[in-house]
């Protein structure tokens, strides 16, 4: 897939047009485009009128109908959380995990066990708060390594562009974890007819995601209540709560999520993918349980890791209930028919959707 446009397109369409989700996708491939915190810019024309950068990036235009096939050999028959082989609840039985973990700790209990089997030779993880409130992407060698990278920041950062730092030389296998726009963004590199290291990366673990804060405008609301470089840690706990919790050194504070949903990325309101729909295996959390998350298992590849860590006793699993797979579905579906009606706001024309390349069936479903 090469679409003929290069970095000035890049700018203008997306950077410019405020539909960049800090992925890190452009980032260190070249040296004219340069991330800092979570703003990305094109820092001088490189003049070339077929970029990596614009192929790869996840807000150019994208054929989520092509991208299924090449990924699942088909096209989804879940039109709200894309193709899936199972949905399960999941929790890794190691405490120590769990305890150190966002949830139930088994997105670190599976890159662990990956790492130590040799099933990847590396990963690509986020440090949630490894600098005060920035997110920092991390390379990750050693299995004792990944817990370093446990919990969730909300600051999204950018993870692919460590993605393209380390594999300027060859390296095997490579695992890597990311919000949906990031494994979106994943799938377009891997599918590119460029040379990139995407194509070494053989597990991909996506998060779910609803929405992420601007570092900016995160910190600045955080500095009027707290020292943001004394957080350890930042929950969003499922509804009904409504809050965000912030755990700092000094000790707790709760807020009203209505107090910070001026600092959300304005990406993230033409979001199209709340479950990481293109990873192998996807993992959120579980409504009312926090010891637990969801997992949705999607390709083969994540089938077979799923299946040895049970088999040795990494992991657990339980049915995820009715109910809760309900609310899971009502959820993804409602962040589609939000991301659509932005779109449409945008561009005035329902067949316009800029980045989003569905059938005339699928757009009039989340019309
Ligand atoms: C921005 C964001 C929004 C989210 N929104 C939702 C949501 O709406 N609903 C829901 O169910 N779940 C959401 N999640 C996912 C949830 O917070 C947990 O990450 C997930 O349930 C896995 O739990 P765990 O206990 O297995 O994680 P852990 O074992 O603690 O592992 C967490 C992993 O997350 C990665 N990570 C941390 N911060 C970031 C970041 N900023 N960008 C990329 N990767 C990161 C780390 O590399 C780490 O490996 C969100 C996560 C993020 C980062
Ligand atoms: S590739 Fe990612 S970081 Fe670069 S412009 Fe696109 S969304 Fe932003
Ligand atoms: S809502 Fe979408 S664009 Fe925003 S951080 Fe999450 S996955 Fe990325």
């Amino acid at each position: 897939m090469t679409a003929g446009k290069g970095s000035s397109d890049l700018e203008k369409e997306v950077l410019n047009a405020g539909l960049c989700t800090s992925c890190g996708a452009c980032v260190n491939i070249c040296p004219y485009i340069k991330v800092v915190k979570d703003r990305v810019a094109v820092i001088e024309p490189c003049g070339i009128a077929e970029g990596q950068c614009y192929d790869f990036c996840p807000r150019t235009p994208t054929d989520v109908a092509a991208l299924d096939r090449i990924i699942f050999g088909e096209e989804r028959s879940d039109s709200s959380l894309g193709s899936y082989l199972s949905i399960e609840m999941a929790q890794a039985r190691d405490s120590d995990i769990r305890s150190r973990a966002q949830y139930g700790g088994v997105v670190s209990a599976l890159m662990t066990y990956a790492l130590s089997t040799g099933e990847i030779g590396s990963a690509v993880l986020t440090k949630p708060f490894d600098t005060g409130l920035m997110p920092t992407s991390a390379l990750v060698e050693e299995s004792s390594q990944v817990l370093e990278c446990a919990g969730s920041n909300y600051v999204p950062s950018a993870t692919l562009a460590e993605l393209n730092k380390a594999t300027k030389q060859p390296r095997g296998a490579i695992g890597v974890v990311g919000i949906p726009c990031q494994i979106l963004a994943l799938r377009k590199m891997q599918a590119s007819q460029h040379q990139t290291g995407a194509k070494e990366v053989k597990l991909a673990i996506g998060l779910f995601c609803t929405w992420a804060l601007s570092y900016k405008g995160f910190s600045e609301f955080l500095r009027r209540k707290v020292d943001p470089s004394s957080v350890k840690r930042i929950d969003i706990p499922p509804p009904p709560a409504n809050t965000l919790v912030v755990h700092t050194k000094e000790g707790t504070i709760e807020f009203p999520l209505d107090e910070i949903r001026g600092s959300i990325k304005p990406a993230c309101n033409v979001c199209f993918d709340m479950t990481s729909e293109l990873a192998d295996i996807s993992v959120g959390m579980v409504e009312g349980m926090e010891d637990w998350n969801t997992l949705m298992v999607r390709t083969a590849v994540g089938e077979q890791l799923i299946a040895k860590a049970k088999a040795d006793g990494i992991v657990e699993t339980r049915p995820l209930d009715e109910a809760r797979l309900a609310h899971l579905r009502e959820a993804a579906l409602t962040k589609k028919r939000r991301a659509i009606s932005e779109l449409v706001k945008r561009t005035g024309n329902e067949t316009d959707l800029l980045y989003l390349r569905l059938s005339d069936a699928d757009r009039r479903n989340f019309l």
